[in-house]
């Protein structure tokens, strides 16, 4: 096996194709696919993905490979077959599929090092590298290289006597504990004790009996004794301090306390019973729990996954980003302790690695994670379960376009196990699929508190204004957070800021001010008096003055939250509020610190924006108020009635998840709407059934697939003159079937200085779309880097702007 077939590391329709290079001598039979390399590329030198491994090739010049980069493999088998099926399937170059798998910090430049797995481990090390080991825990990579001493050191990091860590050079680095262990025999320690000092005997003896390596500050905690005598015992030779390298773990400050798990309800062990099986058959199938909010499925899960663990395989656990709070970590990690590694963005590159590293190494089982944690690299997996899986941040909106949903049922055939997708408000896609009988059905029908489903009031706030109120708090909402004061309860209260922002208008003639590159109005944000974009960043102070008349009479318009905080305190003054959105949990662990002064009661009201829609469970939470419910009706897109029945079904199930009853008020213009009326009396089915015809009607998914092709310019005539191509070129192509719509300017008709042109294909069954989707993507990749048009090509959209 002297070829190699690399993927290398441009992400472009040329060179999205394996290219075949020279495996010098001293790395036959080492290279394997999976793994990454160095390569040159005409005068460059790359990295790389070796995909595949072979005797020959067409080529008759090859080069050879510079540097591997990995000592095992960091893509096995069944991911690079992922891998393809991504490209196929989302338009993705192969490189960008491969990338989206692994963790940033293998992207970013580092220092790799060899190091012992433990101390007394050295003696197993292969005989070649026992000098270079001889005093030392860990060896630079590339000084093993340039001693020719491959072949060992791969041995023994498959043998788990040698790991290879990679040092993210913009990190800290490695994180490290003082540890204390012995340095004599155990009976020479238990010879010396009598004649040691009762403080360094103390010491020596709490050593013998832990057998082990003991971190410093621990061993002093227990024992109560300053350094002095351990220093002592360091110089006498009896014990050894050194660094000993710890996970960075994030959650490292908590501790978690074991839960037990409650009888199972008759709905929660029916729906465990046929997960179990498939699990125990070893057979793929999806699932679709369908269980009201508070219905129990998250102890459906863990029982799941109990089973899985019991069986010795390994399992995936995706939750939205938004609902990681601490709340579901901590009771995955009750119940699991260290089995369980976490993944999320709010984790520092070098933890995510961390984290990524446990799955890698088989430390852990089970992963509960955002969306990317569908990619971790387990080898026996045993389920994959999507919590609240019609949450639309499971599709990712960058190449690869993957849906999270897709890539799990993917490798759930592939390892012949369930998928189990929860949700109480399930999309219409994974819906339609069970009611086919597509995916078997499960349902929890019943809340497991005794107050059943809260009572919800829908407020029409044109009558409100009608008769004069002109607050944005109905008189209803105001009378019932009064009442909370008065008995002591909390109220939560959620304003919509998705396409609903403070922007600033002239009264004078109602110019609106807006972002200069992105075609969008700009945000009110009280703190130092600014505008900001949320598309883009870009940030200008408030002007005192109407560009366009000069007028003074410029103000903002429009609620967020500041705002609503302001009114609130005005209108109660004696109500304590916590206000949640990006200003208040930009910093780091603000998001938790919030959420557990609110838990402690040190406040009355938390006010917040989409982050607080879900996951939340607080036993005094007797008032869930929703400030403008319609305003995502009237976002230019399809699903827009299908995510307002979400959100308020989400919102509502908030309110009386336990002993206290729950109550809901939702103030809106559209009181009639069916999406605000059928969430209102908590009827999903008649909403399905209503969403569904509309969608048939209007050729939508379900029905129909869509794709979603947007070229973008910086002059407006190049961008819709693409556009216009694309969409006759598409139009000759498929066949009569297929629904070519537009061009048309997309909403955000310009984002980052670049005009936007789209067009949309609606189609049933259609054999050549891939080709010619290909085909269009060809054509302009050429341009793209010259200054000309950049197409994205979108197989499954969810954003529709
Ligand atoms: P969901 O995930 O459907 O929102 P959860 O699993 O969070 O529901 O359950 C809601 C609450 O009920 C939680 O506090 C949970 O601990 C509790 N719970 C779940 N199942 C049972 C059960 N069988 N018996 C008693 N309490 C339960
Ligand atoms: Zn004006
Ligand atoms: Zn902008």
């Amino acid at each position: 096996m002297k070829v190699a077939s690399v993927i290398v590391d441009v992400p472009t329709r040329q060179t999205d194709r394996p290219f075949d290079y020279l495996i010098p001598e001293r790395w036959r039979g080492v290279i394997q696919p999976g793994m990454r390399v160095t390569v040159p590329f005409g005068a460059r030198r790359l990295q790389g993905f070796v995909i595949d491994v072979k005797d020959h090739s067409e080529i008759k010049q090859l080069k050879p490979i510079e540097h591997v980069l990995d000592v095992v493999p960091v893509l096995n088998e069944e991911l690079l077959d992922l891998g393809r099926y991504l490209t196929e399937t989302t338009l993705c170059f192969a490189i960008s599929a491969y990338q989206a798998m692994l963790p940033a910090a293998m992207r970013a430049k580092y220092e790799k090092t060899l190091r012992l797995t433990d101390e007394r481990k050295r003696d197993a090390l292969p005989d070649e590298l026992k000098l270079l080991f001889a005093d030392r825990m860990e060896a630079a990579w590339k000084d093993i290289e340039a001693a020719g001493l491959w072949r060992p050191a791969q041995k023994a990091v498959q043998q788990g006597v040698l790991e290879a860590v990679y040092e993210v050079k913009e990190k800290a680095g490695k994180k490290t504990v003082k540890h204390a262990a012995l340095a004599v025999s155990t009976e020479q320690a238990k010879d010396a004790l009598a004649a040691l000092p009762s403080r360094q005997k103390d010491v020596l003896s709490f050593l013998l009996e832990k057998e082990e390596a003991v971190p410093v500050a621990e061993l002093q905690a227990a024992l109560g004794v300053s350094s002095a005598p351990l220093k002592a015992l360091v110089d006498k030779g009896f014990i050894v301090i050194s660094d000993v390298e710890v996970y960075r773990d994030p959650y490292r400050h908590r501790t978690f306390q074991p839960s037990e798990p409650p009888a199972l309800t008759e709905a929660q062990a029916g729906a465990l019973a046929a997960i179990t099986a498939s699990v125990r058959a070893g057979e793929h199938r999806t699932f679709l729990l369908y269980g009201v909010t508070g219905s129990g499925k998250t102890e459906v899960y863990m029982r799941a996954i109990d089973e899985v663990l019991r069986q010795g395989k390994e399992a995936i656990v995706l939750v939205p980003e938004i609902s990681l709070t601490p709340q579901m970590v901590e009771r995955f990690k009750g119940r699991f302790g260290p089995k369980v590694a976490v993944l999320h963005s709010g984790l520092s590159i070098g933890e995510k690695y961390d984290e990524w590293r446990k799955i890698h190494r088989k430390e852990v089982q089970l992963v509960v994670g955002a969306r990317s944690a569908v990619f971790a690299p387990f080898e026996n997996l045993g389920m994959i379960i999507i919590d609240e899986e019609h949450e639309t941040s499971y599709k990712q909106e960058e190449m690869p376009r993957y849906h999270a949903r897709d890539v799990a049922i993917y490798r759930a055939r592939r390892h012949g196990c369930p998928v189990v997708l929860g949700s109480a408000t399930p999309s219409l896609e994974t819906f339609a699929r069970a009611a086919k009988g597509v995916y078997g059905l499960l349902e929890l029908p019943e809340r497991i508190a005794d107050g059943g489903m809260p009572d919800v009031h829908v407020v029409d706030m044109r009558e409100e204004l009608r008769s004069g109120n002109r607050s944005m708090f109905s008189r209803r909402l105001l009378d019932e957070l009064r009442l909370r004061l008065e008995r002591g309860e909390q109220a939560v209260l959620f304003l919509n800021r998705r396409g609903y922002s403070t922007f600033v208008m002239c009264r004078g003639c109602g110019y609106v001010i807006r972002c200069p590159h992105c075609d969008i109005s700009l945000t009110y944000h009280r703190a130092g008096e600014r505008m900001k974009c949320h598309y883009c960043g870009h940030e200008e102070p408030l002007v005192p003055r109407c560009p366009a008349c000069g007028s003074e009479h410029i103000r903002f318009f429009g609620t967020g939250t500041q705002k609503v905080e302001e009114e609130l305190t005005k209108l109660l003054p004696t109500a304590r509020v916590i206000r949640m959105d990006v200003d208040t949990t930009g910093r780091k662990g603000a998001h938790e610190e919030l959420l557990s002064r609110f838990a402690a009661k040190e406040a009355d009201i938390l006010l917040g924006t989409q982050m607080i829609a879900k996951g939340l469970d607080f036993p005094d939470v007797t008032l869930v108020g929703v400030l403008a419910a319609d305003t995502m009706l009237h976002l230019p897109d399809f699903r827009a009635a299908e995510k307002t029945f979400q959100l308020l079904t989400q919102v509502s199930g908030r309110a009386g998840r336990h002993e206290l009853p729950g109550e809901v008020v939702i103030q809106t213009y559209a009181p009639d709407h069916y999406s605000i009326e059928l969430a209102a009396r908590h009827d999903y089915r008649a909403f399905y059934r209503r969403e569904m015809m509309m969608r048939k009607a209007h050729g939508y998914p379900p029905y129909y697939y869509l794709t979603l092709i947007t070229a973008a310019h910086e002059e407006a005539p190049a961008a819709a003159k693409a556009a216009e191509k694309i969409a006759a070129y598409l139009r000759k192509q498929l066949s009569e079937d297929a629904v070519v719509l537009g061009p048309v300017a997309s909403t955000i008709a310009r984002l980052h200085d670049r005009y936007r042109y789209q067009c949309m294909i609606k189609y049933k069954r259609e054999p050549n779309v891939t080709a010619a989707l290909k085909a269009v993507i060809d054509r302009y990749q050429a341009d793209a880097a010259h200054g000309g048009v950049a197409i994205t090509v979108d197989t499954n959209p969810y954003m529709m702007m």
